[in-house]
C-alpha cells in the first residue's frame, strides 16, 4: 500500500476498543475478536498498532515504517468499529427442552441433579404431564410458523428431550410427545426436529424408536469401559458400559448423528487421549466428542470425584486434539469457541424454554427444582393446567436478560469476552450477583484453549490430501 493513501481512510472510523495483544513462544499476536482478525507481527509493529488504536492523532508523529504498518492493519480491518453482539431480547422460542422425568436408571457419582433421587432434597420422582408437553409443542410450533412466514430464517421447530433424570425412563410420554409434534408439524406445514440427551441405557424398543424418529442424539459416556462402569453405575449398582456401548454402535450403524459428552474427573484426566482413541475406533458414526471437566456440585459433593487441575486438563486436551485430528473427529470444550461471537454463554439470558417434570420453566438445565435456591433467579414461569397454558413471569425474563457479558466487569479485559461470554451462569454465579462475578478455574482452560484455536488458524498450512488440519 502506498504512503499516499488518503488519511481519512485511517481516521474516519472510531477506534475499535476490542484489540488485544496475545503472546506465545513465537511472539506477539494482534487479535481483534469482533472481526475475528488475527496477525503475528514483531514488537515494533504491535507498538505502532496499539499507539494508533489508542490515539489516531499519533499517526502524524509516526515514522514512515510505522505508518505503513498501521495502514496495513487498517486495511485488514483491525481498527474498524463493529457492533457488539446482542442476544435476542424478545422471548419467542421456536425450540423447547423438555425434562420428561427426574427418574433415572443410573446413579452417576457426579450427577449435578441427583438423578433418580429427587435432586437430593427429597423431591418426589415426577413425570411431566402430556398436557404440559403438548402445550409447549404448540407454543414453539406456532412461533416457528409465524417467524418463518415473517422471513426471519426459521425453518423448523425443535423438540429437545433432556432431563434432570434419564428422559427415556418416561418412554411412553416421549412417544406421545414425538407423535404429537409430528401431527402439529403436518398441520402447520413446518418440520419438527427432535434431539435427545441420554445416558444410552435403553431397551431395544427404545433404540428402535430413537433411530426412527430422532435427528440427533447426545450420549453421556465416560470414554473408557472402566470409567463408565465406575462413575456411571446403574441404580442396582452394576456397570452400564455394555448397554451404552450397544446404543452407540446402533446409532452409528443406523446413521443417526450422535455425539458423546464425557465428564472428566481428576482420575480420568491423563486418559483423555486414550479416550479419544477408544471412541474413534469403536464408534465410527461418532460426530463429536465433548470433554467437560466435572464441576463439583450435586452428587459429586458426596463422592470422591474432583475436578482435574486446569493446567493438566489443557495439556491433555491438546494431546487429545492431535489424536482427534488423526481420526477426523470433532473435539470440543464448551468455553473455547473462537468461532462464536455472542454476549451470552448459553440461552439462559434469552429465557431458554426448558420445562421441568413439574411444569416449571427454567432458563438453566442445572436448576430444575423449586427447592434449589438458584431457582429464584432461573425459574421464570410455569404451566398452569387449569388455564391450559404457560404463565410467564416477565420481570424474571427481564432480569435473566441482564445475565450477559456486557454487564460482567470481570470479563471486560478478557480476549475471550465475546466468545466465552462470561461462562456458565449456573457455575460462576452460584448465589452471587453479576458484579461479584470473578470467573472461575474454568477461565484458565477457556483462555488457553481459545488461544490455541487462534494459533492453529494463524499457523495453518495446507495438508496433504486425506488429512485434516483441525480437529475442531
Ligand atoms: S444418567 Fe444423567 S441424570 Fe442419571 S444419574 Fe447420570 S448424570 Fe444424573
Ligand atoms: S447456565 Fe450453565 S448449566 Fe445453565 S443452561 Fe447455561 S450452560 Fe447450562
Ligand atoms: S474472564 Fe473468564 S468467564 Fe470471562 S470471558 Fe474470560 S474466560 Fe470467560
Amino acid at each position: 500500500m502506498s504512503d499516499e493513501a488518503p488519511r481519512k481512510d485511517l481516521l474516519q472510523e472510531p477506534v475499535a476498543p476490542e484489540l488485544f495483544v496475545l503472546r506465545d513462544k513465537k511472539g506477539p499476536i494482534l487479535y481483534a475478536p469482533l472481526g475475528r482478525l488475527m496477525a503475528r507481527a514483531n514488537e515494533p509493529a504491535i507498538s505502532a498498532a496499539l499507539a494508533y488504536a489508542r490515539d489516531h492523532t499519533a499517526y502524524d508523529a509516526m515514522s514512515a515504517d510505522e505508518q505503513t504498518v498501521v495502514r496495513a492493519f487498517n486495511e485488514r480491518g483491525f481498527f474498524a468499529s463493529r457492533a457488539l453482539p446482542q442476544h435476542e431480547r424478545t422471548f419467542r422460542p421456536t425450540q423447547v427442552t423438555l425434562f420428561p422425568t427426574n427418574n433415572c436408571n443410573l446413579r452417576c457419582t457426579y450427577c449435578y441433579a441427583f438423578g433418580g433421587e429427587g435432586g437430593g432434597n427429597g423431591e418426589p420422582l415426577t413425570t411431566m404431564s402430556l398436557q404440559c408437553a403438548q402445550r409447549a409443542v404448540d407454543l414453539i410450533a406456532k412461533n416457528a410458523r409465524e417467524r418463518r412466514d415473517e422471513g426471519d430464517g426459521t425453518r423448523n421447530f425443535l423438540v429437545s428431550i433432556h432431563g434432570n433424570g434419564e428422559p427415556f425412563c418416561a418412554y411412553d410420554l416421549i412417544q406421545e410427545i414425538v407423535w404429537y409434534a409430528q401431527d402439529v408439524a403436518e398441520e402447520l406445514g413446518i418440520p419438527a426436529v427432535f434431539n435427545a440427551a441420554t445416558n444410552g441405557v435403553l431397551t431395544e424398543e427404545q433404540l428402535d424408536f430413537v433411530v426412527a424418529n430422532f435427528n440427533s442424539v447426545n450420549v453421556s459416556f465416560d470414554g473408557l469401559p472402566a470409567f463408565q462402569d465406575e462413575n456411571r453405575p446403574t441404580a442396582g449398582g452394576k456397570g452400564s458400559f455394555a448397554a451404552t456401548d450397544r446404543t452407540m454402535r446402533r446409532l452409528g450403524e443406523a446413521g443417526v448423528g450422535f455425539g458423546i459428552r464425557t465428564t472428566v474427573t481428576a482420575a480420568m484426566v491423563d486418559s483423555m487421549p486414550a479416550i479419544v482413541e477408544f471412541v474413534a475406533q469403536h464408534y465410527p458414526g461418532l460426530e463429536q466428542l465433548h470433554f467437560e471437566p466435572v464441576w463439583e456440585c450435586g452428587r459429586c459433593k458426596t463422592s470422591s470425584n474432583v475436578m482435574p487441575d486446569s493446567a493438566t486438563f489443557v495439556k491433555r486436551y491438546l494431546e487429545s486434539l492431535a489424536v482427534a485430528q488423526e481420526h477426523k473427529l470433532r473435539l470440543v470444550f464448551s468455553g473455547a469457541r473462537q468461532d462464536i461471537l455472542s454476549d451470552t454463554f448459553c440461552k439462559v439470558s434469552s429465557g431458554s424454554f426448558t420445562v421441568t417434570p413439574t411444569g416449571d420453566l427454567t432458563a438453566c438445565y442445572e436448576v430444575s427444582y423449586a427447592s434449589d435456591p438458584r431457582s429464584k433467579r432461573f425459574f421464570f414461569g410455569r404451566f398452569d393446567p387449569e388455564r391450559n397454558e404457560f404463565v410467564f413471569d416477565d420481570a424474571k425474563l427481564e432480569a435473566l436478560s441482564t445475565l450477559n457479558v456486557h454487564n460482567i466487569r470481570y470479563c471486560d479485559d478478557c480476549f475471550c469476552r465475546w466468545h466465552c461470554a462470561g461462562d456458565c451462569a449456573a457455575k460462576v454465579l452460584d448465589g452471587i450477583e453479576l458484579e461479584e462475578h470473578h470467573g472461575s478455574v474454568r477461565c484458565e482452560i477457556s483462555r488457553a484453549l481459545t488461544l490455541n484455536q487462534i494459533q492453529r488458524k494463524l499457523d495453518w498450512k495446507p495438508q496433504a490430501e486425506g488429512s485434516t488440519q483441525d480437529g475442531e
